[in-house]
């Protein structure tokens, strides 16, 4: 494949949307070097669920059979009142089967997608990724940037073309670049606890389960593990002043999850771990030739499982917008059309639908819990507002929704 440029594409940070980025620069021929401050690919269990909008993509790159193959198949969520244990209401993906070929979620880990990700890098001789390397500055002229790189051998710095800010939620290249996170960080912290325990004796057929409760609630879900065995991880809310030792007690762990789900015996956990929970968005995803993605650019709560999927669609788009100028068929203004773009789709998409995700769980007020749980199980029982509801919790209606349908500069809070 001929070289379209010289310089490279520089990339911090080699988290799934570093790395994903590389692949499809990689793809078209452009050379692009990425720089990962830790030493091996993070493997704590954050992103998941992979919805059919992402899998589109990822069908693009030529990953998806693998991350079905690595990760489960889940057509199905179930929305759950905790306080009574009745089942509010049943979504099944499989009403999109004339919208998308993948009428469902994957729940493969992100640290798989991400290694497999630079598993395909490495048949590119015009693409690397090295870790061990902590990008602590950089500057930019008309015509490149300039980046300095941290290693065990030494500090030195590298040019290239273009810079992509991909180092995740307290990233140095926003900082550095003076752009502002706006939004706010809610006054607690989720807990996730893995085990191996099989919650779907418990929870029979769907492997994504959403427990509503004004005091305590709760998600269950069921990934595959890296042996295929599978594991549950319950997420779950915790106070700010609570520490993580108390959290991550043995016997604080125990009666948490004989709460959630009942059982005879002990649970063995394999994973304890605590995350702040945001919903921010950079006041600009580019300033010149630097460019920002995924949690960079934007992070939200979990619920619901929008962050890593919009960062997989910041990727395609950043890529396919610095392929086309950079192979001259298109003009230089046509970045521009990224920031413009993905920021309000973010705040339309991703911020509201976490952020409604999240009241709806732990709503307090009866008559609200009350109304909630009839719109669920109304949009549930009618056809037509089920495909909506689905399409817009699968990301497939942000997908190609243009900038001159978005509003003007949203804003968070
Ligand atoms: C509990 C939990 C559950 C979640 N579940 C889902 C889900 O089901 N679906 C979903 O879509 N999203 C989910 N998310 C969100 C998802 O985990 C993030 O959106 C995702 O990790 C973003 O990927 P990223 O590559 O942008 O950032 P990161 O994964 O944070 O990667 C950034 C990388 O940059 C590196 N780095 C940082 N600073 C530097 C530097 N100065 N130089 C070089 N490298 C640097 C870091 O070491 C890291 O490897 C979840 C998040 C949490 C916390």
């Amino acid at each position: 494949m001929p070289l379209l440029s010289k310089l490279p594409i520089l990339i911090a940070g080699g988290g799934p949307v570093g790395v994903i980025t590389a692949l499809a620069l990689a793809r078209q021929g452009l050379p692009v070097r990425v720089f990962e401050a830790d030493s091996k690919v993070n493997e704590s269990p954050r992103a998941a669920t992979t919805h059919a909008a992402t899998l589109e993509m990822l069908e693009g790159l030529g990953l998806v059979d693998e991350v079905i193959r690595r990760g489960l198949v889940e057509p199905l969520f179930r929305n759950w009142d905790r306080t009574t244990g009745k089942l509010v209401a049943e979504f099944d993906f499989g009403v999109l089967k004339n919208d998308t070929r993948y009428p469902f979620a994957v729940q493969c880990e992100q640290h798989k997608l991400a290694k497999l990700a630079i598993e395909r890098l490495a048949a590119f001789p015009h693409a690397t990724v090295e870790f061990s390397a902590r990008v602590v500055a950089l500057s930019q002229s008309s015509d490149g940037v300039t980046m300095t790189v941290e290693t065990e051998n030494g500090t030195h710095t590298v040019k290239g073309s273009y810079l992509i800010g991909a180092d995740g939620g307290r990233s140095t290249v926003r900082k550095a670049l003076g752009i502002a996170f706006e939004g706010y960080t809610h006054p607690e912290r989720f807990l996730i606890l893995t085990t191996p325990f099989d919650i779907g004796t418990r929870f029979p057929g769907c492997t994504r389960n959403y427990l509503s409760d004004p005091e305590d609630w709760c998600a269950l879900f069921k990934v595959s593990g890296d042996d295929g065995k599978g594991l549950w991880r319950v997420l779950s809310t915790t106070r700010l002043e609570q520490t993580e030792a108390e959290l991550f007690a043995d016997e604080a762990v125990e009666r948490r999850l004989q709460k959630f789900v009942p059982k005879a015996g002990r649970y063995e956990i394999v994973h304890r771990n605590l995350y702040n929970v945001h919903q921010r968005v950079a006041a600009s995803f580019r300033q010149g030739r630097v460019f920002l993605a995924g949690d960079a650019a934007h992070v939200n709560n979990p619920l619901g499982g929008l962050g890593l999927n919009f960062g997989i669609h910041d990727a395609i788009e950043l890529s396919g917008l610095l392929g086309g100028v950079i192979r001259g068929e298109a003009p230089a203004e046509t970045l521009d059309l990224y920031d413009k773009h993905r920021r309000p789709l973010n705040i339309e998409f991703v911020q509201q639908q976490t952020i409604a995700n999240k009241k709806r769980m732990e709503e307090k007020d009866p008559a609200a819990r009350a109304r909630n749980f009839e719109q669920l199980a109304a949009t549930a029982a009618d056809p037509v507002a089920h495909r909506a509801y689905l399409l817009r919790a699968s990301l497939l209606d942000s997908v190609g929704k243009p900038t001159s349908a978005l509003g003007e500069r949203v804003s968070i809070d």
